[in-house]
Parts: structure tokens; C-alpha cells; sequence
């Protein structure tokens, strides 16, 4: 268990264990997900909150405007 920052909405997010099993449905005591954008190949953490409000083919610019809502 430990915490990260989201690259979103800068809010400090608690995670539980590695990020193995991002992709599993273990996230009753995480708050937030490493994602990987395929449209410009970065990774960001973020929490769910700004994950809904993310579009469907995010890139770092999208992630950086949540910031800035
Ligand atoms: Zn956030």
C-alpha cells in the first residue's frame, strides 16, 4: 500500500501493492491507475475520478488540461 500523486488533478491517491494487476478489478483500496496512452506512448497515474473525465483516445495534453479544470 502506498501513495501517488495523480497527474490529473495532482490529489495524493492510495495504491495497493505493485501495478501488476492494474488491469484486474482488485481496486477496492486503490484510488487511481497507471494508464498507458497508445496515441502518444506516456504513462501517467491517475486517479478514477479524472480517468471518467478523460476522452476515449487520451494523450498527455488531455491529462495535463484536468489540471487546469
Ligand atoms: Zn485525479
Amino acid at each position: 500500500m502506498g501513495k501517488q500523486t495523480c497527474d490529473g488533478c495532482g490529489d495524493r491517491v492510495t495504491i495497493a501493492g505493485g501495478i501488476a494487476n492494474i488491469w484486474t478489478l482488485e481496486t477496492q483500496s486503490t484510488g487511481g491507475m497507471t494508464l498507458e496512452f497508445d496515441s502518444d506512448g506516456t504513462e501517467h497515474f491517475l486517479c478514477f475520478d479524472c480517468m471518467d473525465r478523460l476522452p476515449d483516445d487520451p494523450t498527455g495534453e488531455d491529462v495535463s488540461a484536468l489540471g487546469e479544470a
